[in-house]
């Protein structure tokens, strides 16, 4: 049926062996003509079969041949619609001769990818990969909701995380608002729902009642956190998706294990978005998939993410320094226990606070764990820190209390 991208990795062996699945791809069947191409625990891509030709909605993260797994379901003339230009939706493009996005998207797709968001991504999925494990004992013990479909899959055969690169790609044709994409059959009209990001957009198959509702709708946190994110412009797109409702029968989002819901999502997130802005909404700290602080709005079937204060950059401590000087003699990891320190020293953590753990601090300054580590065992040795088991580093009691402490024990 379709061409496997065969996973792989030393461990294949010990890998989720109760549902052994081969391919990086999760591809399913969701409704006459309509398959999943999901790439698990990552992004879920839509391919939607018409009489006369295909579209395949996203082309993922770009680390396996998407292209000819499309192509072997389709059997048809396929082109290429991207949700949004973000690189985890546009991956594969490059493996595409037509591409269609948003107008307000097609500059974008062809701008170089922010520094450090291709590696940062892959070091959520090392870790994602790494904590899997764990995932999957308590659920196999407990729980029971992974299925072969849901399952993570390492990395595929011959693709190298280090040299993963997002490139960027050219629109062939540009969506408008109100668009609709002829199939055969079958067409789906362009919703521009702008918000998540300025490009964003649903389609909408009207016939068979199905929303491909883009990162503007999702079963997890819902991305308004970015630069490129509009809070307001969000919620007057899912209040507009939330006017659709009656005429939907099920919304498929793009990330995440729980692809597949009813229209009644569209209203709950047109309501949570309502709440944010009037501020009714619970919050809480949170963290998005880089590591990046954020403030979450919890809600019964997804969350909000909005920009924290200091989100972008760390927080606010840690921004004010900018990033670490590469090009200085001083070694990195030098610099980054002076950073530290001097914070600590300013009381921007009191004595008992955990500092940001070693992912974040990874994620913030693009830095080895080695290197952080090795910042961390001088501030260990000056006294500044102590690391708990189970809690991380904690800042230390003062100086002269500490030393009088140990003293009385020795
Ligand atoms: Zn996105």
């Amino acid at each position: 049926m379709s061409t496997l991208v065969e996973v792989g990795g030393a461990d294949r062996d010990d890998w989720g062996a109760a549902h052994p699945r081969k391919s990086w791809f999760d591809v399913r069947p969701l409704a006459d003509g309509v398959f999943l191409i999901a790439e698990p625990g990552h992004v879920n891509n839509f391919l939607i079969v018409g009489e006369d030709r295909a579209v395949l909605l996203d082309t993922g993260l770009g680390v396996a041949d998407i292209r000819s797994v499309a192509e072997g379901l389709a059997g048809k003339p396929l082109s290429v619609v991207n949700s949004h230009y973000h690189f985890d939706h546009s991956g594969g493009n490059r493996l595409f001769d037509e591409i269609a996005i948003h107008r307000a998207g097609a500059e974008l797709l062809a701008k170089p990818a922010p520094d450090g968001l291709a590696e940062g991504y892959m070091r959520y999925t090392q870790r994602m990969i790494e904590e899997w494990r764990e995932y999957k004992r308590l659920d196999d013990t407990y729980f029971h909701l992974v299925t072969a479909d849901t399952l993570i899959r390492p990395l595929p055969d011959g693709f190298d995380p280090a040299n993963y690169q997002i490139v960027p790609t050219t629109a062939t044709a540009l969506l408008d608002d109100g668009d609709e994409i002829e199939l055969g059959g079958r067409v789906l009209r362009v919703i521009h729902t702008p918000g998540h990001s300025p490009d964003s957009i649903c389609l909408f198959d009207e016939r068979d009642g199905l929303l491909f509702g883009g990162d503007t709708i999702n079963t997890g946190p819902i991305y308004a956190q970015l630069e490129d994110s509009d809070v307001e412009a969000f919620a007057r797109s899912a209040r507009r998706l939330a006017g659709l409702a009656d005429s939907v029968a099920r919304v498929f989002v793009c990330h995440f294990m729980r692809v597949d819901n009813p229209p009644g999502l569209l209203r709950e997130i047109a309501d949570g978005f309502e709440r944010l802005l009037d501020g009714s909404a619970p919050f809480r700290d949170s963290a998005d998939s880089l590591g990046y602080p954020v403030r979450e709005a919890c809600f019964d079937h997804f969350s909000i993410f909005i920009a924290g204060e200091d989100s972008r950059a760390g927080p606010a401590v840690l921004r004010t320094r900018g990033q670490l000087d590469r090009d200085s003699p001083v070694p990195l990891y030098y610099q980054l226990q002076e950073v530290l320190k001097e914070d600590i020293d300013a009381g921007h953590w009191q004595p008992g606070e955990v500092l940001p753990s070693e992912a974040e601090l990874e994620a913030w300054f693009g830095i080895s764990r080695t290197v952080i580590r090795k910042a961390l065992d001088v501030l260990e040795a000056d006294g500044q820190v102590i690391r708990q088991k189970g809690r991380g580093t904690v800042v230390a009691p003062p100086k002269l209390v500490y030393g009088a402490v140990a003293a009385a024990r020795e």
